[in-house]
């Protein structure tokens, strides 16, 4: 097999007060942000577990517990990278990220650009392989941030 297939899922409630931060970017102007021992950055979460499950590596929670106090209160992006690195030394790259957000506030629709270039810059692929795609919830719930990932790995 020179694919391989990965998915992820991550979610976080909402509270007022709190910065949101999203696909390594924070969101200026949003009403709340996630309540997280981390960033809280559901989309590079969602990512990194996708990453690990396309080679059956396990996931986030596994390899870099919040309970460990050199993962808690870290840069999800650091995490993101050191996910990267294993999936480079195993022989893989990857071939494109789509990534579906629920989240009711802020719209994100005006930085969909700033969030691909910004993801994609931390996979090191170009941006045109980033697909992001944002939905709402209807109010369905109390305030929170969902995201899913789908990852395609090639053989490098
Ligand atoms: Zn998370």
């Amino acid at each position: 097999m020179n694919v391989r297939i990965g998915y992820g899922e991550d979610a976080h409630r909402l509270e007022s007060g709190l910065p949101l931060t999203l696909a390594g970017l924070v969101i200026e102007g949003s009403p709340h942000g996630a309540v997280a021992h981390s960033d809280g950055d559901a989309v590079l979460h969602a990512v990194a577990d996708a990453l690990l499950s396309a080679l059956a590596l396990g996931d986030i929670g596994k390899l870099y517990p919040d309970t460990d106090l050199k993962w808690r209160g870290l840069d999800s992006s650091v995490i993101l990278k050191d996910v990267l690195a294993r999936v480079t030394k195993l022989g893989w790259r990857i071939g494109n990220v789509a990534c579906v957000v629920t989240l009711d506030q802020p719209k994100l629709g005006s930085r969909r650009d700033l969030m691909a270039a910004k993801l994609a810059s931390l996979l090191e692929i170009p941006s045109g392989d980033v697909g992001l795609s944002f939905k709402t919830s209807e109010g369905l719930a109390t305030a929170h941030v969902q995201t899913r990932v789908t990852v395609l790995l090639v053989r490098s």
